[in-house]
């Protein structure tokens, strides 16, 4: 059997080995390192696969939030919510920029903000919600949407993890995720379900005056060489990683299908296992399974961890800590207890390998070794 990994990067590089070092090639020769032709013709497939009018790319996916929010042209002080179980970065730009991060739960069964817990958060202060697509499965979008509408509130979609994954709103429309909320941000890290060899990310927007600030927020703040109009940044996708993600592009929803034949297989090797919780996948949600994340239900997920590590299968906590009770984000505003789902999830959810280059025989070992150490309980 191959070695298992949480994620191979390897295996799926030599599968597209000839047309990657291809384009590197070309990049080298034709020296364009920065905005080179190689960045113009991603940008616009990926526009093209999103349906989204504009991709600004940018360096990664924290710069992207971070842009989005700049763009927005906010006041210190007011309110972004977002979802204490996720990545840092989401809430780390609201913070960075003076701004407000409103915390708030998720549902236990999905991972995903709860839209219960928005509604509760808004107050007049509220100017914008981040709704992460944890785990690469699509948040509803239809009651975020009309959350923002009622009280003009601004939506940015962390994407970062949901490339790829659509959702199917009430008026029968298939939307790719970030190309619904007024922004949207994905990450091109190398484990992202599309990944750069290095760093990368872009925001996307179908709205024309957003798209004009971003690129010049994400350039120095410049339009026209040299004059500078806002205050900025630097944060460019540079042309290797373009030409690269260029080419995994065209093999995104290939990709995304063996994720779901692997979350298939995991998911009905417990089915009938009430100590292991499947995730939940919501009707009108693709789920890209950036991470396959299941519930130890009343047995010791750290035992557990320890057992599959032994037999070297490799599993993963995303995440151990929710961003309230982090260190550096500790509030007087939030205790433990406040978001029970997160801080329950925290400490019982353990996440398995998941990447396209699984095959059956290294799941139907993962899968054993689970089932191994549940019957010695
Ligand atoms: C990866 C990730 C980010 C940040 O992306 P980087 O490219 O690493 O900066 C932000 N939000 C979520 C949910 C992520 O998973």
């Amino acid at each position: 059997m191959k070695e298992i990994r949480m994620v191979d990067l390897k295996g799926q590089y030599e599968k597209i080995k000839p047309e990657v070092d291809a384009a590197l090639a070309e990049v080298i020769d034709n020296t364009a390192f920065i905005n080179g032709p190689a960045v113009k013709s991603f940008q616009s497939n990926l526009e093209k696969y999103l349906g989204v009018k504009h991709v600004i790319p940018c360096a990664n996916g924290t710069d992207a939030l971070q842009v989005s929010l700049m763009a927005l042209d906010l006041k210190p002080g007011d309110e972004v919510i977002t979802t204490t179980f996720t990545f840092i970065a989401t809430a780390e730009v609201i913070a960075l920029l003076n701004l407000t991060p409103v915390l708030v739960d998720v549902e236990k069964d999905s991972y995903n903000i709860s839209i219960e817990a928005i509604k509760n958060a808004i107050t007049p202060k509220t100017k914008a919600i981040i709704p992460v697509h944890l785990f690469g499965q699509s948040v509803p979008m239809d009651e975020i949407m009309n959350l923002a509408k009622t009280h003009n509130i601004a939506v940015i979609e962390d994407a970062c993890q949901s490339i790829g994954a659509g959702y199917t709103g009430k008026d029968g429309m298939y939307r790719k995720t970030g190309s619904i909320g007024d922004m949207g941000c994905t990450s091109f890290f190398p484990s992202k379900n599309l990944g750069a060899f290095g760093d990368g990310g872009a925001v996307f927007t179908q709205n024309d005056a957003l798209a004009d600030k971003l690129r010049m927020i994400v350039n120095h703040g410049m339009k026209v060489r040299y004059y500078h109009d806002e205050i900025g940044i630097n944060s460019r996708l540079d042309s290797m990683q373009a030409a690269i993600l260029d080419i995994k592009l065209r093999h995104l929803d290939e990709y995304a299908a063996a994720r779901r034949k692997a979350a298939d297989y995991y998911d009905n090797a417990f089915k009938d296992r009430e100590e292991i919780i499947t995730p939940y996948r919501y009707e009108k949600s693709d789920h890209v399974f950036h991470q396959y994340t299941l519930v130890a239900n009343g047995v010791d997920r750290n035992k557990l961890i320890e057992y599959l590590n032994s037999k070297n299968v490799p599993a993963m906590i995303y995440y151990p800590v929710p961003l309230h009770q982090q260190k550096a984000y500790l509030d007087p505003r939030y205790k433990d207890g406040d978001f029970p789902n997160s801080e329950y999830l925290s400490q019982n959810v353990f996440s398995l390998p998941m990447h396209t280059e699984l095959d059956d025989e290294q799941l139907k070992y993962i899968c054993d070794s689970i089932i191994d150490f549940l019957n010695a309980q």
